[in-house]
């Protein structure tokens, strides 16, 4: 960390200045200039608060040199981490197709869009048993329930499950779960990323409705400082001024975390577009930025869904998906 101070500072505010600094076990570098005073602070400056030492009278301005992010960010230019989910690898050029509906609603539903999926492609299967519904009266899924009939179409078709994790309480039922999805609503959660982050199962982070891409990597940082590396980002739309589509999609995402991060990046274009009239552009425009996964809402009576019907591709929709999903996949490689 670098501190310019102002112009005009004594010697005495100076050294009343280092030797705060000093008392939280920082080295100073003090570098006298003709007109300015440059203070170099050396070691551990991660506690140091970057605006208190700003508002600081002498202080000029302050600048972070090393990276706040430190397992999460990328370190060498062509090593990427490449997460495990049962004998399917994603990252680090192993792309997955992630299909299922919004909610798990009953036994036939979740094993007939999972085989459906499965058959055009789809290695992952996708479920919320646990839902963050905007409204308390909205369908809030089958909780403990859904976490079951999401186990029996695992049995039935052998595909890794993802679901949501909301609540920490809920998280022994979840000891069969392949991927735990953290949503966009908790992806600030600080005390749930660290319980997962001492879990060693692959965590889903998708990004918060309003946040940067800093702040979804400093909460995958929040899981890793917790020895939980297999982290996945998931960008699906942010919060803009546009009110046609359910969220923006920020497509520049992909390769912006892919030139910040080491981590794998998926696209969920269901809940950033809403439309299911608008996903496949999406989805094939996620794996042409060089998505490492796309994640998509499959239901086999979209009409009769208890949550995000109208986001939720048909299984022949999806199906016509997939097969450019690949084409495009083959065209990049
Ligand atoms: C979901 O994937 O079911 C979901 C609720 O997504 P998000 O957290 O992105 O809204
Ligand atoms: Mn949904």
């Amino acid at each position: 960390m670098i501190a310019v101070l102002k112009r005009g500072v004594t010697p005495e505010q100076i050294r009343q200045l280092v030797d705060w600094l000093k008392s939280m076990a920082l080295d100073v570098h003090v570098s006298e200039g003709r007109d300015l005073t440059v203070l170099g602070l050396i070691g551990d400056t991660s506690r140091i608060d970057k605006e208190l030492l700003e508002s600081m009278e002498i202080v000029g301005s302050v600048k972070r040199v090393s990276d706040p992010i430190r397992q999460a960010n990328r370190k060498e230019p062509a090593t990427n981490s490449i997460i495990e989910i049962g004998n399917i690898r994603l990252g680090g050029g192993y792309f997955a197709l992630i299909a299922g509906p919004c909610s798990v609603e009953s036994e036939d539903q979740i094993i007939e869009v999972a085989r459906a999926v499965q058959k055009s492609g789809a290695e992952i299967l996708r479920g919320g048993a646990f839902k963050p519904r905007t409204s308390p009266y909205a369908f809030q899924g089958l909780g403990a329930e859904g976490i079951r009939l999401l186990l029996k179409a695992k049995e039935a078709t052998g595909m890794p499950i993802i679901t949501e994790l909301m609540n920490i309480k809920d998280l022994p039922l979840f000891e069969e779960i392949d991927v735990i999805q953290i949503g966009a609503r908790n992806m600030q959660n600080f005390d749930l990323l660290k319980e997962v982050g001492r879990l060693r199962k692959p965590i889903l982070l998708k990004r918060g409705l309003a946040s940067t891409l800093q702040e979804l990597l400093m909460s995958a940082e929040y899981i890793m400082s917790e020895g939980n590396e297999q982290v996945i980002l998931c960008e699906r739309g942010i919060r803009t001024y546009e009110p046609y589509t359910r969220n923006t999609l920020d497509l520049s995402a992909v390769p912006a975390l892919h030139e910040l991060s080491h981590l794998p990046v998926v696209v969920d274009p269901s809940h950033a577009t809403g439309k299911i009239s608008l996903i496949p552009s999406m989805a094939v425009a996620a794996t042409a930025a060089g998505a490492d996964g796309v994640m998509v809402e499959v239901h086999n009576d979209p009409a009769h869904a208890l949550c995000d019907g109208a986001q939720s591709l048909t299984p022949a929709q999806f199906d016509e998906l997939s097969r450019k999903i690949f084409r495009i996949r083959e065209a990049i490689q």
